[in-house]
């Protein structure tokens, strides 16, 4: 019999609370930003990470909305909804490491994988047993990924792969890789010579070099491929179609943008850092604050129309206008928590981890207008298959 949402919710919180203790609220919950700070340090965190999400799925709490003979529950978006919920009160580990499989990888998998792949990969995404990157920016291709230069040619019975890619988030962790290649140069256009591999991380010829990120965390690697073998059957998709693939994973990624703003965090900390302050007796300022505050509104009530698929008349563009909105927003109110603590934002002790917050916070944030696709290619989508636009 299937699981009610009561049910699963009473039994999940029972999970949760015999291992984790209740956050308190007015902590602020950093475990939602796109670039996170970890006290322990990077490693440190991607384990952590890997780790819950394999109690999770032992608990059998992981996947509620992936098919059971894929390793999920089989349930519902209430069910997904009711544990995200309990994990936002207890102080839980942040799971983002692991956020590339469970978001991106594995939705791209049951769409357009093989009956075999989804039997292979999916149960262990879920299990932690195995975590995943994205490999589809270049030096030369990031907004214009359609001009990605890695190549493959098959040789017999493995496609031999030869390039570079760049800004690959926790690649220096993952075992597997999303990998966009040119597998035919000669196509007519540039779209159609395009083919989606599954990458193992671990295959000779691949070499990882982490990147130092603005905040001083290694989010993000580069990529080098050199004469890596990769078997034939590792194809997600068609061979030269994995361009339809690869914007699929892409529109996923674009919606699931949250940057750690909704359910009033931003309003939290724009008001944390004025209360007690003389900033609220000018106007100015005022103003400022009360505007982060609406537009956090406007991204929680717009993203529950989001998610019953009526922003836009259900346009698959409609991604592209909940990461504009969400990235502005992020910018906002990290730009104006730094205004209102005005030095103490710029200056701490050295291991004040609170202190330190709001600096990450700003530097984490130019992020938002770039990762994901950037801004001004989100509004060229908008006007192009929103609004019908010329292109
Ligand atoms: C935090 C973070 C994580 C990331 N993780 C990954 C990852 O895991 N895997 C991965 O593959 N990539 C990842 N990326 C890379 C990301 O997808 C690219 O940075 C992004 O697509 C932009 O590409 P670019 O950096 O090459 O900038 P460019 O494409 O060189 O753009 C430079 C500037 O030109 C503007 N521009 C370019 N073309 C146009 C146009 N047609 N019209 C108007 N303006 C234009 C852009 O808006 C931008 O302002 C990540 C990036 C960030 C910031």
């Amino acid at each position: 019999m299937t699981e009610t949402v009561a049910d699963f919710r009473a039994r999940a919180e029972e999970f949760i609370a015999a291992r984790y203790p209740l956050r308190n609220p007015d902590v602020d919950d950093d475990r939602v930003d796109t670039i996170s700070r970890s006290r322990d340090g990077h490693h440190a965190m991607t384990e952590a990470a890997r780790n819950f999400q394999r109690e999770l799925f032992d608990a059998r709490l992981a996947g509620s909305r992936v098919p059971v003979e894929y390793g999920g529950l089989g349930l519902t978006r209430d069910h997904e909804a009711a544990l995200e919920e309990i994990l936002t009160r207890y102080d839980t580990p942040n799971r983002r490491p692991m956020g590339i499989g469970i978001g991106l990888a594995l939705p791209t998998i049951l769409s357009a994988g093989t009956e075999e792949q989804k039997q292979r990969y999916v149960p262990k995404i879920l299990s932690a047993e195995e975590s995943w990157c994205q490999l589809f920016s270049e030096p030369d291709a990031g907004s214009d990924l359609v001009s990605l230069r890695t190549k493959a040619q098959l040789d017999g019975e493995a496609w031999v792969v030869n390039g570079q890619k760049v800004w690959s988030s926790y690649a220096s962790d993952a075992e597997y890789g999303m990998l966009l290649v040119r597998s035919d140069p000669n196509s007519e256009k540039p779209h159609s010579g395009i083919t989606m591999l599954i990458l193992k991380m671990d295959l000779p010829g691949v070499s990882v070099r982490p990147l130092v990120d603005i905040t001083g965390g290694l989010h993000f690697n580069e990529v080098f491929l050199q004469d890596v073998l990769v078997s034939k059957d590792s194809v997600l998709g068609e061979p030269n179609k994995g361009w339809g693939v690869a914007n699929g994973t892409l529109g996923g990624e674009r919606s699931s943008y949250r940057g750690g703003s909704g359910g009033g965090r931003r309003k939290r900390q724009v008001l944390e850092a004025a209360i007690g302050t003389d900033v609220l007796r000018d106007p100015v300022m005022r103003q400022r604050i009360t505007s982060v505050i609406a537009d956090e509104w406007i991204v929680d009530l717009l993203g529950e129309r989001f998610s019953a698929g009526s922003v836009c008349d259900g346009n698959p563009a409609a991604g592209s206008l909940m990461k504009v909105l969400v990235g502005n927003l992020e910018q906002k109110s990290s730009e104006l928590v730094v205004d209102i603590l005005g030095l103490s934002a710029t200056a701490w002790l050295q291991h004040d981890w609170d202190a330190a917050g709001p600096n990450h916070q700003i530097n984490a944030s130019r992020q938002s207008m770039i990762a994901g696709g950037t801004h001004q290619i989100q509004r060229n989508l908008l006007g192009e298959r929103v609004l019908g636009l010329p292109r």
